[in-house]
This record gives structure tokens, C-alpha cells and sequence, in this order.
């Protein structure tokens, strides 16, 4: 492995006398994206506060580029590590060209005259994060998404070996959120640099991050790989999460299940299910869902809402068994809704209970229900 741009020993951050996070030991690698998870409150800000150096640590040292934080001066910092916070008021009548340009100061002579090379750098890295068109706008005048990248430009005018940021994707959008995190990506393979943030969407910490570092009840919790994290049931316990479930494998969450004896039998397969099984959720209806092999796509929805799901094994055609005991369930159902516009091999014993649907008068119309 290579040499971490910055490592902690034994770190406690807090305020006042408290640790919020106590005896800390992690490292940022170059190239690589590190997250902060947690609860709300568990100590991510406080974190990344006190490795900018807006906070003292309470215990143990931060180590930058292998120089111990609390002996550099603001300006050495500033070279090596720089912040994307949103909240900072920036001036009124500041032109984004100026905003950006505000990350050459570390590099420029004590009158803070910006040469012509500062000037390329900045210009630079305006295209590279695709906002050198706003240059003239006021920077109060553009959207959350693009003020988001340009305090990444700035922060990349820095020449920064790691950069930090806080929640960088909470104001953002879905597509935004995705285009701001590729991003980051991009710049930290191609750059080296190493990159520390906090997220709250643990979808895309999940996606996006080299290491994860779960923070809990005043420590680190756990750390890994995305793999090593997105594992059983961590992520509900990291957060505790009663209610629902979070499908590691999806990183979606999902209400909890409807209990209670099933009302009505859903034939899915394929992933036909899916929207039927949320509607009738919606609606507080519960259901059975089946007979489906293992290792069908709509399992794990059939999984999280339904009140009984019926299977088989994976990849094989499901079972007469196994559709016998569906058929003693759909007999006390008030009605089947047949999903798939036909059923294949795979599915095909799945024919019994629509047979017995059809003889009962159980088959239902969903257009009539109000289904899609
Ligand atoms: P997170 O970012 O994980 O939501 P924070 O770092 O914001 O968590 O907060 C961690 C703890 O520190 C919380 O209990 C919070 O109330 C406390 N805290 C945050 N800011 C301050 C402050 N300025 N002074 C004292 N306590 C604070």
C-alpha cells in the first residue's frame, strides 16, 4: 500500500472537554475515495472539521503529508488539503471567476496577486469540473449543483493531495448527485488525490467509495471495503433501522412488511411483479407472492413486502410441491393477479393456480383494481 496522504493516531475530536469520536486511527490513500457514514449526530462533521483544522483535536495527532497538523501554518495546510464546504457565506457580489480564483491564494505571493499560470489553473480547473461558462455570473446566482462544483474548482485550484467535503450531495438531485460523485472519482484516479467525505446516501457511499469508515456511539464502528461493509444486515444495525429493510445487494430500502393473512395471490416472475407488489403495499393490502425460483428478479421486493412468499430452487423450473402449498394459501386468497404476460418454462407449474383461479372466479382484472 502507499504511503497515506494523512493518518490519525489515537484521535479524539469534540468540543470543549467531550470527545464526540474517541481514539481514531484511519488513513486517506492517494487515489482513493474514503466515507464517513453514521447516524445523524454520530460525529462525521465534527471529523472532517477537525482534519480542515477548523477544530483542535482533543486527544492524539493528524498526520498531513507526514508533517503533524497542529505544527503547520494555515498556508502549508492549505497547500496540501483543501475543503468543499457549502454552508460558508461567500461575498455578495463575487463573480464565480473570483470564488474559484480565491483557491490560488495559498500559492500566491503575500499580496495575493494571481500570475498568468494562476490564472490558467484556475481557468483549468473551471472546464475540468464543466463550470468555466459561469465565470461572469454573480455566485449567488446559480444553482446548488452548480455551486457545488465550483467550490470543487476551487478546491482543485489548490492543488490539494486530499480533499475533504462535507455532505457534498445533499442539496443535489439524483442526476446531479451521480454526475458530482463520477466526478470526484475521475479526479481522484487520475489526480492521485485522496478524497474524505461524509454521505449520507448510503446507496451511493456504498457505489462510489475505495473504504467505508462506519462511525457509531463515539468510535468507529466498523471500516472495510464496500463489500466488507454492504454485508448482512450492517447497514440496519449501523443506522438502526426497525422498520423496513435495506437490500445490501440493491442498496435500496424498503418499507416494512404488510402482516397479517394474505388477501390476495400475486403470480409474478421476471420482475412483472414488482409494480403490483408496491401498489398493493401502497394501498395496504397484503399479499402472497409466488411461486418464484430463487433466484428471480423480483425476490427481493417479494421478500420485503409481502406477507408470504412462496419459492423454489434457483434456476431450475419451480416444483409441483411447491405450488401445492401456494395452492393452499391462494385458496383463502379473494383473487390472483397473473403478472406475466406469459409463462415460460421456468414458471410454467405456476399454470395450477391460475387454473384454480380460473375455475373459482378468482381472477382478478387489474385495470378494475386500479393496478398497473
Ligand atoms: P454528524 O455530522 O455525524 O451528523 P456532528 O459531527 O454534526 O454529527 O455532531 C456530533 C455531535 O456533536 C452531536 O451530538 C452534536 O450535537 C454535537 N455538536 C455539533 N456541533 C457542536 C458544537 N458546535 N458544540 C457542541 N456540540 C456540537
Amino acid at each position: 500500500m502507499e504511503n497515506p496522504i494523512l493518518y490519525t493516531e489515537n484521535l479524539s475530536v469534540g468540543y470543549g472537554a467531550d470527545p464526540v469520536l474517541r481514539e481514531l486511527c484511519l488513513q486517506a490513500q492517494p487515489g482513493k475515495i474514503l466515507t464517513l457514514v453514521g447516524p445523524n449526530g454520530a460525529g462525521k462533521t465534527t471529523l472532517l472539521k477537525t482534519l480542515m483544522h477548523e477544530l483542535p483535536p482533543l486527544a492524539g495527532a493528524i498526520w498531513l503529508d507526514g508533517r503533524e497538523l497542529e505544527r503547520m501554518r494555515e498556508r502549508e495546510i492549505a497547500r496540501l488539503s483543501a475543503a468543499v464546504l457549502t454552508e460558508r457565506p461567500e461575498p455578495e457580489l463575487m463573480r464565480c471567476f473570483e470564488v474559484v480564483a480565491a483557491g490560488r491564494y495559498p500559492h500566491t505571493g503575500t499580496l495575493g496577486l494571481l500570475s498568468e499560470a494562476d490564472k490558467d489553473i484556475v481557468r483549468e480547473s473551471m472546464e475540468l469540473v464543466g463550470v468555466f461558462e459561469l465565470r461572469d455570473r454573480p455566485f449567488t446566482q446559480i444553482s446548488d449543483g452548480q455551486r457545488q462544483r465550483l467550490l470543487l474548482a476551487r478546491a482543485l485550484c489548490q492543488e490539494p493531495k486530499l480533499l475533504l467535503l462535507d455532505e457534498p450531495t445533499s442539496f443535489l438531485d439524483l442526476r446531479h448527485k451521480l454526475d458530482f460523485l463520477s466526478l470526484l472519482r475521475q479526479l481522484a484516479r487520475s489526480r492521485g488525490i485522496a478524497v474524505i467525505l461524509s454521505l449520507h446516501e448510503l446507496d451511493l457511499a456504498q457505489k462510489f467509495s475505495d473504504r467505508l469508515l462506519c462511525l457509531r456511539d463515539g468510535k468507529i464502528d466498523r471500516s472495510g471495503s464496500p463489500e466488507e461493509i454492504f454485508a448482512g444486515d450492517y447497514p440496519e444495525r449501523l443506522y438502526g433501522v426497525e422498520q423496513g429493510t435495506y437490500d445490501v445487494r440493491f442498496g435500496s430500502v424498503e418499507p416494512p412488511a404488510l402482516g397479517g393473512a394474505p388477501r390476495i395471490f400475486v403470480l409474478g416472475g421476471g420482475g412483472s411483479g414488482i409494480p403490483v407488489y408496491r401498489a398493493l403495499h401502497r394501498k395496504g393490502i397484503p399479499f402472497a407472492a409466488g411461486v418464484l425460483p430463487e433466484n428471480d428478479m423480483d425476490l427481493p421486493v417479494a421478500r420485503a413486502l409481502a406477507a408470504r412468499v412462496f419459492t423454489d430452487r434457483a434456476f431450475e423450473p419451480v416444483g409441483e410441491a411447491a405450488v401445492a402449498q401456494a395452492l393452499a394459501v391462494l385458496s383463502n386468497c379473494e383473487g390472483l393477479i397473473l403478472c406475466p404476460e406469459r409463462l415460460g418454462s421456468q414458471l410454467a407449474a405456476n399454470r395450477a393456480l391460475l387454473d384454480y383461479a380460473g375455475e373459482h372466479g378468482l381472477l382478478l382484472d387489474r385495470k378494475g383494481l386500479e393496478l398497473p
